[in-house]
């Protein structure tokens, strides 16, 4: 431009001097404005005439009279610059030539182009946050004006997916990941990518595009398999079900054994994968006993059992691929009976379904639709269930039974109330009892009554020790006693399916009147103790220094057991396990309040290990090995006190028979060097799970503990030993 502005006047001064001329050669002109005049006057000498050149812009000029028109509205994209070659002639002979320059100004005329309307992507739903998940070359759009700089901005359809894809920047369209993906929680995506090519919005002009972004989320396996009911879950956890049944002994049941809370049964965590789940037993069938059908996971029996025992078994749950698996506790309990009838306790069941259901839905319970129907019959002989029962609907091939459940055998296309026999047949006995099923098959889905907070309620049984769905077998088995615990509610409930919904305060209430009633008990003990044996108590109190004076003596707190693991340890704190003893500095002859109550039975009363003469046959062996695996005194420990008395001697309260029944009191004495071991080095930890055991029926705490620390409580010794005298 500055050379232009140079030979200008040069220019304009020879076209003066010889021939033509015009007052300005060079023009800028914005981009499709249409011109109504000349372009710009031309002056021509006398005698000439004035063309354009063949170097003109074909068809951009014309010249009318001595004017030059623009003869095109001029578009930048298409040409950025026109050219008027003026020659001015006098006859043949070009006397001059003049260049009239046209510069076309870019003007945003152009929207943004998307090269796509809709673009779909398929996204494994392990995909890591933060990686690009459509690239930037993908999504960017075009605008054919040069100079535009374009803005995008990212609008969700699908609710949520705002929050899930984001853009790198608002001039760099590249699609990145800001949250997991949950395939069960959304599959599809939706995402309005919009393009503008201005930064506001209310410029003039401004053009936008938009295009549809559709991302499909792929199933990765991040779940294992998931026993059902999960008594909790989300799209990521399941607290998963245990199961339980109870046989006969001497018989072996021809049906698959019916299992509560159900057939064992497990789904790939990852719906939208659903890997077939194949079922093995790997731990706890003692003589080959059941077998369990790898596809079904129906349990059955391949012999029968003849005495009354409990069956722990751990039964994996594993993905046909082999990638992943579950492991679930299945507790079978042989019991002896004489075959008795079964029995339904209510004469009439009511369901419910909803209209349109397929086949293979779950009937839901009337009067808490939230919950499955469950038909249960009972049998005196079984308190909580009989494996042996099973059911079956006799006359509606509308339905069927599935274990306690039912089921739709068919689709149900007409709304009412249908009826149904339901008979429960005991497969050993041959025993039958029928009752009425009504089922109320309705428009809607009926809506739920009361409040049932399912996960919350539902949760606390199970654990969270079983949260792990992979769980060893050492976890899966530990985490049975809760489980077993709270059996006898849900039984109580009468075939209740809201058996488990009490609310914390409820418990809470509970748990305050149970330990107020505690609380008497045990001081009308301590009274009655006090009463009786209070002078012989002060007796081996202050005679803490000489071992026998009393009788009371225990052999196994005497200095000359091999103490090593005792006489250190002054710390005063629990060892690894926190028995139910009292904490530091309680005093060692009081009974302390909660803990060490809380199951009427008659906990455990250790049998001594240092006693050489078995006073019971049969027992004495598990006493003595029980001693050895607890090192020695474990054997005799209180599930109350280890704390030692200032004086050196201490005692301990064991309680024989239910609370407010007789209860004994020994009393151990000990010279100072032993008691100070004695208070700690984590004994408790024996009792502590003792006195759990305790609380159960024989049979089945046995069991319980029989994984593990079956060995060390076999001593569940109900004959008092002989080294510790019982007041
Ligand atoms: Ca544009
Ligand atoms: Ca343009
Ligand atoms: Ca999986």
């Amino acid at each position: 431009m500055g050379a232009w502005a140079l030979l200008l006047p040069l220019l304009l001064a020879a076209a003066q001097a010889w021939g033509c001329s015009v007052n300005q050669t060079v023009f800028e002109i914005e981009e499709n404005t249409v011109l109504s005049g000349p372009l710009v006057d031309i002056q021509v000498p006398e005698g000439q005439t004035v063309t354009l050149g063949p170097l003109s812009t074909p068809h951009a000029f014309r010249i009318q009279g001595n004017q030059l028109f623009l003869n095109v509205t001029p578009d930048y994209e298409d040409t950025t610059m026109l050219l008027a070659d003026l020659q001015c002639r006098r006859g043949d002979t070009v006397v001059t030539q003049l260049n009239v320059f046209v510069t076309v100004l870019d003007v945003n005329d152009n929207p943004p182009v998307f090269p796509f309307e809709v673009k779909r992507k398929e996204v494994p739903e392990d995909t890591k946050v933060n990686t690009i998940v459509i690239p930037q070359e993908e999504l960017a759009a075009t605008d054919l004006d040069q100079s535009d700089i374009l803005f995008y901005t990212l609008q969700e359809v699908t609710p949520g997916a705002g929050s899930v894809f984001s853009l790198v920047g608002t001039n760099f369209p590249a699609l990145r990941l800001d949250q997991p993906l949950d395939f069960d929680r959304s599959q599809n995506m939706t995402l309005l990518l919009r393009v503008r090519d201005t930064p506001e919005e209310n410029t003039v002009p401004s053009h936008s595009a938009t295009a549809t972004l559709v991302l499909e989320v792929q199933p990765a396996d991040l779940r294992p398999p998931w026993f059902l009911p999960c008594l909790y879950s989300d799209p990521h956890v399941c607290i998963q079900a245990q199961y339980h049944g109870a046989i006969p002994t001497g018989h072996k049941l021809p049906a698959p054994l019916i299992l509560r809370p159900g057939p064992i049964y497990a789904v790939d965590g990852d719906r939208g994968i659903n890997q077939r789940i194949i079922y093995s037993i790997l731990q706890g069938n003692v003589d080959g006993t059941f077998v369990i059908n790898a596809d079904s996971g129906n349990l059955t029996m391949a012999r029968s059992v003849p005495s009354p025992k409990t069956f722990l078994l751990l039964v994996k749950g594993e993905q046909e691929d082999r990638a992943r698996y579950s492991v679930t506790r299945v507790t079978v309990e042989a019991r002896a009976a004489a075959g008795s009838l079964p029995r339904f306790p209510e004469s009439l069941y009511r369901g419910t379904v909803p209209l349109g259901s397929g086949v293979g839905v779950t009937v839901k319970d009337a009067a808490d639709p939230s919950q499955p129907l469950r038909i249960q019959a009972q049998d005196p002989e079984f308190p909580d269930l009989n494996s042996a029962i099973t059911y079956r609907v006799t006359n509606n091939s509308n339905f069927r039974m599935d274990g306690e459940a039912v089921l739709t055998a068919a689709p149900l296309v007409q709304a009412g109330v249908f009826y149904a026999e339901v008979q429960a047949n005991n497969t050993v006995t041959w025993g039958t009892a029928t009752t009425t099923l009504q089922i109320q098959v309705s428009e809607q889905e009926p809506p739920p009554t009361g409040t049932t907070l399912k996960p919350p309620a539902l949760s606390t049984p199970g654990g969270p020790s079983s949260v792990g769905t992979s769980t060893s077998p050492s976890s899966a088995s530990s985490s049975g006693g809760s489980q077993q615990t709270s059996k006898p509610g849900s039984s109580g409930a009468g075939g209740g399916a809201g058996d488990q919904r009490f609310s914390a305060a409820e418990m809470g209430a509970l748990g305050g009147v149970l330990g107020a009633l505690l609380l008497l008990a045990l001081l009308a003990l301590a009274f009655l103790v006090h009463k009786h044996y209070g002078p012989r108590l002060r007796c081996c109190a202050s005679k803490a220094l000489e071992p026998q004076p009393c009788g009371f003596d225990n052999k196994a707190f005497l200095p000359d057991d091999r103490e090593p693991s005792w006489s250190p340890a002054p710390s005063p704190s629990p060892g690894p396990g926190p028995g139910p003893g009292p904490g530091p500095g309680g005093a060692p002859a009081e009974v302390p309040p909660a803990p060490a109550v809380p199951s009427p039975p008659t906990p455990p009363l250790p049998a001594p290990p240092a006693s050489p003469s078995p006073p019971s046959p049969g027992q004495a062996p598990e006493s003595s090995s029980a001693a050895r695996d607890e090192g020695g005194p474990a054997g005799v420990r209180s599930i109350l006190t280890k704390e030692r008395r200032p004086e050196g001697g201490y005692k301990a309260v064991w309680f024989g028979g239910t609370v407010g029944a007789e209860a004994d009191v020994v009393v151990l004495n000990a010279p100072v060097s032993d008691a100070d071991g004695a208070g700690d080095s984590g004994s408790n930890t024996g009792s502590d799970s003792g006195g759990d055991s305790g609380g159960e029926g024989s049979g089945e705490g046995s069991g319980d503990e029989g994984a593990d620390a079956g060995p060390g409580w076999g001593p569940r010794a109900d004959a008092p030993g002989t080294d510790s005298t019982y007041i």
